[in-house]
């Protein structure tokens, strides 16, 4: 249970940003304390909005001396509930820090506050003919803050890396209100610990992440968009393999779609579907400055291959938009179909057709009827394991099996030598999964260093660790 401020201390905290920083009101804290797909509700007395590192110093200082415990929030679509003040907690949003300080095309950097959208940060870097390649179908609401707090993934991981491989430096407030500056736009700098990485993806338990150097690339100057469908999971990871080789490693997407996801989205979400033939799987193929010929020479051996029985290409951009809509528009057509249970895993590349067969068959024993909507990000293993719940049963007493599924898909995910966690996180949601599979040894350390950085446990208490 949190401790309860003082009036004095909320009063205090509500001193530093002044009364426009300030939300009290439940209609207007209601965006704030509630998560995208509606699991978690929070309540808090106060919604502090700072503007300045120096705010947020201020605040954490006063919270340290009166153990006032704080929650971060930057966009607010974190899927595990790390964002949301679920026992009381002042909560700290971001959303008045979104300035882009530098953009800087010689050395391929941007830095930028911690409450910049990914949206912002990619047309900053795209303004001067860059390129920001994170991408998550959340980039328009979703902050910087926030993505490197989670270490966030999205579709271009296998090209780019995640959140944490494209941050140069950071700045961050730590527990007791000292800032600690790691600013920088260095490529190499092997001076001691990197202190920056162990606040990537600790989702706000270590310190307020208030600013971020990031990488930039060159600005691809072609894209070419492929939506094939595939008639197993093994030849897709062969045609993955193969377009890789082909293109000279000029893949940046390869996600893959189930035929019942098509079937939601099309039917939810106004998008079409892309090819008349009805396959299990389909796969959205991007590769970044190949040549047409290039692509169609591996279209045309992956189809003598029988690695795909059928592929469309984008022509312009509006047809590469709408082959992205069936992708991007997945998760939420699943809202529509009722209660819906999520695995967000990943297991080595050339495991996946051995575990979603594993995974598929458990699902169906532990309860039959389920409508297993498997998607997501093959080209680096990570897959969505959704699972819909069967026709007319009641929905809350479907998501009320939703730890003891967890553990029925999370046992096969470990045994594939995989992540119960790939990309978003632990959050409230995980804290169990931490227990279950992480050694005494690993959880020790991870204590060890909660406990130096936040002695009094202020920062998201309850969130990560079990
Ligand atoms: C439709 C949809 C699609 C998504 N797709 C993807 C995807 O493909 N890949 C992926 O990785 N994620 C995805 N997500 C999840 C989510 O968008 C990411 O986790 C994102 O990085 C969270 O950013 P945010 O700004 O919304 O953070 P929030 O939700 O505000 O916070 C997330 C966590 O970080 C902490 N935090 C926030 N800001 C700070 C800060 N400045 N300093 C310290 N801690 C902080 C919070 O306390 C919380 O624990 C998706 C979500 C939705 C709704």
């Amino acid at each position: 249970m949190s401790k309860t401020p003082t009036l004095e201390t909320l009063q205090r905290l509500a001193d530093v940003v002044g009364e426009k920083g300030v939300i009290r009101g439940a209609v207007d804290q209601a965006p704030y304390l509630k998560e995208w797909r509606g699991i978690w509700t929070g309540t808090t007395p106060l919604i502090l909005r700072p503007q300045t590192v120096e705010d947020v110093s201020r605040i954490l200082a006063i919270a340290h001396e009166t153990e006032t415990t704080i929650v971060p929030q930057s966009g607010n679509t974190g899927l595990v509930g790390g964002q949301i003040p679920n026992d009381g907690e002042v909560l700290l949003s971001l959303d008045r820090m979104t300035r882009i300080i530098t953009v800087d095309p010689i050395d391929f950097t941007i830095t930028a506050e911690a409450g910049a959208t990914l949206t912002s940060i990619q047309d900053a870097a795209e303004a001067v003919d860059r390129l920001f390649p994170l991408s998550l179908a959340s980039e328009g609401t979703c902050r910087i803050g926030g993505n490197l707090s989670t270490n966030a993934g999205g579709v271009n991981v296998l090209a780019y890396g995640n959140a944490r491989d494209l941050c140069l430096g950071l700045e961050v407030v730590l527990a007791d209100g000292r800032i600690l500056n790691m600013l920088k736009t260095l490529r190499k700098d092997n001076t001691g610990y990197d202190l920056k990485n162990l606040f990537i993806g600790a989702e706000g338990t270590l310190g307020i992440i208030t600013k971020a150097t990031l990488k930039l690339f060159p600005r691809p100057r072609r894209y070419d968009t492929v939506f094939a469908a595939v008639p197993t999971l093994e030849a897709a990871l062969c045609f993955l393999a193969q377009s890789k080789q082909a293109s000279g490693n000029r893949v940046i997407a390869f996600e893959l779609l189930p035929e019942l996801g098509i079937q939601f989205t099309v039917k939810h979400m106004n998008t079409r579907r892309a090819l008349e033939t009805v396959s299990p799987w389909y796969v959205l193929l991007e590769m970044a400055d190949s040549t047409e010929a290039a692509t169609e020479t591996i279209l045309e051996t992956a189809l003598e291959q029988s690695f795909i029985i059928d592929a469309v290409v984008a022509q312009n951009d509006a047809q590469r938009r709408e082959l992205w809509a069936l992708r991007e528009n997945m998760s939420e057509s699943q809202k529509y179909e009722g209660g819906s249970i999520k695995h967000d895993v990943a297991v080595p590349v050339s495991e996946l057709p051995r575990f979603i067969a594993e995974a598929s068959v458990a699902l169906e024993n532990f309860m039959p009827g389920t409508r297993l909507c498997c998607f997501g990000h093959m080209g680096d293993g990570n897959m969505h394991f959704n699972v819909s719940q069967p026709l007319g049963m009641d929905k809350q007493m479907y998501l009320d099996q939703w730890h003891k599924m967890n553990r029925v898909i999370h046992d096969i995910v470990v045994k594939h030598k995989g992540s119960f966690s790939a990309e978003h996180g632990i959050g409230v949601l995980k804290r169990e999964d931490m227990a279950r599979y992480k050694s005494e040894t690993e959880l020790d350390v991870m204590r060890s260093m909660k406990k130096t950085l936040d002695p009094k446990n202020i920062l998201n208490p309850g969130r990560v660790l079990p």
